[in-house]
């Protein structure tokens, strides 16, 4: 083999870092939220009136009261430095998906030539990073350049433990000085507020006296692959781009599913329990875990929680894997689509309502009262697929995911839904019956009859579906491992928040009107079914039939981010999102321009990566083979033997493929300058992605012909099996 991949598995032996042990904070269960500022940290350091009012701010999600924040602060500060921590950090969440953070020291000068330790209350509500180096699509105005990061009280503080130093760190909302957001989680704030007071009008209507805010929970199950770092050192393309952008197929992939279906592998584990455990630490509830299809692809699901704390922690996981990763000699990918021809990593985005009051909105309960509750809600989620779905395809967009999406592995671009046979068939029964609840013969009875056990149905799933009902939740399976969850759960939050309005405002009117409350229950899911039935799907999302049955439903298929970013500054969205006060206008048209920005600048370093790898790795190794065939066959000519010369042949022609290859790539990105917008976009789509690929179709096929030896690349089968 050759030398430098031959090293890089020498190195394998010493990258296996020796199995966490067991501690004892483990087996009590004190490890669980051990450096979060909790609220039972908070009940025992703070005074019991500031606690109360801290406890209060928290469950109504407002901003913390000046009058405490000075003592919550301190409170917080000596309990930081009593595990060592000299430096805060404000972190936010900014449009590029990334987690950010600006750290300052606790150590303040007084003026005297001392300093002291402080941290006050308005540096823990509020910090001012500099917001310049962000994304923020037009934004923000060149002579303001900072922009203002504040607590989000429901995430609560914690301790990031580094060997050289720990630091405090705030989750934080970041917005421009004028108050716009520029990042990910003040829309999902927003959103939960929305949806909020949509849903407890729904709830009033069917009774409920006291009603919390409403909340949405997300528990994301998230894929990734592990590949040793001796080889992604000496891989450009993973190291820069998160994904291979050569590689031919290994002799084998995941035909056998013994990846999938065998133990997880010891020095895996290793690293999954120290993962583990520093996220028990950050109080992050790690469930599950198991290997995944791909080889060396696995899944961590933590339990859901309130979503935007789902979301914090979901970042936080990403980073913390990445981190421990690189301590056992790992590489940790989060891109969709590292590896050609194997599985690509989502992300399934589970999500529900509720409040600890009136519980899971979306359970199906088991009497007629619950039963009619829950079908509203669930109703509600079916008009909002169908009106919205070209939203929910925007909020899982992006270059690397489009390599996912539609590939016979995750679902199609199309956004359906599925209820599973037993509550399509509630939901067809509804439809039919029509207008009264206790009329028609054969017909379901909303507030009457009592549903089925939905749950049993739960376990036959359609893994084709984006869109799922899985029993007690949807799971929204579009999404990206790469992703940030928020991104979905505002769209999820806004559209749920019109069709409870929609639903609200239909069943007052129809209550002030003097109709009975079970048939205007009836009535509105009926018409709901009538006008919106087009989203539900229960076939095979892959087969080409439901391709063009969606089109003469009239549902959107945006088969790629290009296709999807339109939606941003749609008529409809931007209706949609000031009604509800989650995105401005101008707020919507910045998503928009990051967006483009992000997706073009994407593709653009990949070019590169591919330019250049296959200029200085691919062709060289190419020529040096090209050039020993034909010593070779000089040598033997010379000698006096007949050569063969079909090997030099085939590979006198791969070179010029590749060279030819390597020319049209570098006229297609020459050319890119060209256009602007959407348009350059588009043209990085239409014609830099296939220049790509025709250099890798080249590469990959000289990847089968060039002496093992000369080629310093790791193979696919090296990356995917070693470990
Ligand atoms: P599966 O692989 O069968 O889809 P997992 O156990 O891997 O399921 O993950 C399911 C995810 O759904 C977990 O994060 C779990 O906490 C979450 N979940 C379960 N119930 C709810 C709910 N009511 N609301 C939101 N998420 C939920
Ligand atoms: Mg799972």
């Amino acid at each position: 083999a050759n030398a430098v991949r031959l090293g890089a598995i020498r190195e394998i032996g010493c990258n296996v870092a020796p199995t966490p042990f067991f501690d004892a904070a483990e087996e009590t269960g004190a490890i669980f939220g051990e450096n979060v500022f909790s609220l039972s940290v908070m009940q025992r350091r703070l005074p019991k009136s500031v606690y109360r009012s801290v406890a209060a701010t928290i469950e109504r999600g407002e901003r913390l009261d000046p009058n405490v924040a000075d003592i919550v602060a301190s409170a917080m500060k000596d309990w930081a430095m009593e595990k060592g921590v000299t430096h805060y950090a404000h972190v936010f969440y900014p449009l590029t998906g990334l987690t950010a953070e600006k750290h300052d020291s606790f150590l303040e000068p007084v003026g005297d030539g001392t300093a002291i330790w402080e941290f006050q209350g308005k540096t823990l509500v509020q910090g001012e990073p500099d917001a310049s180096s962000f994304p923020n699509g037009g934004i923000r105005a060149t002579f303001e350049a900072r922009g203002y990061t504040g607590w989000d009280v429901q995430s609560p503080a914690y301790i990031l433990e580094n060997p050289n130093g720990n630091t405090l760190c705030i989750p934080t909302i970041f917005v421009s000085m004028t108050g716009e957001a520029l990042d990910h989680k003040t829309p999902l704030l927003r959103s939960q507020s929305a949806m909020s007071e949509q849903a407890r009008r729904v709830l009033a209507l069917f009774g409920h006296r006291q009603i919390d805010n409403v909340v949405s929970y997300c528990g994301p199950e998230q894929e990734y692959f592990l590949v040793d770092s001796s080889f992604v050192n000496l891989r450009p393309d993973v190291l820069n781009a998160g994904r291979t952008l050569f590689g031919a197929r290994p002799p084998k992939g995941q035909e056998f599913d013994d990846h999938y279906f065998g133990a997880i592998p010891e020095r895996v584990l290793g690293f999954m329990h120290d993962t583990e455990r520093a996220l028990l630490k950050l109080g992050i509830p790690a469930k599950t875990r198991h290997n995944e299809v791909a080889p060396g692809q696995f899944e961590i699901a933590p339990v859901f929680e309130r979503a935007n704390l789902a979301s914090d922690h979901q970042q936080l996981l990403m980073s913390t894997f990445k981190a421990i990763a690189k301590k056992h000699g790992f590489e940790c990918l989060f891109h969709e689509k590292p590896f050609a021809g194997v599985n690509g990593s989502g992300k399934h985005v589970n999500f529900s309502f509720g409040n600890a009051n009136q519980g899971n909105l979306l359970n199906p309960g088991d009497n007629p009262h619950d039963n009619a509750q829950f079908l509203v809600f669930c109703a509600a989620i079916v008009r909002a697929v169908h009106l919205h779905g070209g939203l929910l395809r925007l909020s899982i967009a992006s270059a690397s995911n489009d390599h996912r999406l539609g590939a016979n592995e995750a679902p199609p671009a199309i956004i359906s839904i599925f209820l599973g046979e037993q509550l399509t068939d509630v939901f067809e029964q509804i439809r039919n019956g029509g207008a009264t609840s206790s009329k028609q013969k054969g017909a379901l009875s909303v507030g009457v009859d009592t549903l089925p056990d939905l749950t049993k149905d739960a376990g036959d799933r359609n893994r084709t579906s984006p869109f799922a009902f899985t029993g007690n939740r949807f799971e929204f399976r579009a999404a990206g491992s790469n992703q940030t969850v928020a991104a979905p759960m505002v769209v999820i939050n806004t559209i749920m928040a019109e069709a409870l309005d929609y639903a609200a405002t239909e069943l007052e009117a129809a209550v002030a009107s003097g109709t009975d409350f079970n048939d205007a229950v009836q009535q509105l899911l009926a018409k709901i079914m009538e006008t919106h039935g087009a989203a539900i799907f229960d076939g095979n999302g892959y087969s080409s039939e439901w391709h063009e049955e969606a089109a003469v439903r009239g549902l959107k298929n945006l088969r790629t981010t290009v296709d999807a970013l339109p939606e941003w500054t749609s008529a409809e969205t931007k209706a949609l999102f000031t009604k509800y006060a989650v995105l401005s206008e101008a707020e919507l048209e910045s998503r928009y321009e990051v967006g483009l920005e992000q997706y073009v600048m994407a593709i653009n370093v990949e070019a590169n990566l591919t330019e250049g790898m296959a200029q200085t790795t691919i062709l060289p190794a190419a020529l040096r083979h090209q050039t020993e065939l034909a010593g070779n066959v000089a040598a033997l000519t010379a000698a006096g033997v007949d050569a063969d010369r079909t090997d030099l042949l085939a590979v006198t022609e791969l070179v010029g493929e590749l060279r030819g290859a390597i020319a049209g790539l570098r006229a297609a990105k020459a050319a890119a300058h060209d256009h602007e917008g959407i348009a350059e976009a588009a043209y990085h789509r239409d014609v830099v992605l296939p220049a790509m690929t025709k250099v890798r179709a080249a590469a990959d096929a000289l990847e089968g012909v060039v002496a093992d030896d000369l080629w310093s690349l790791p193979t696919y089968q090296e990356m995917l099996f070693i470990r």
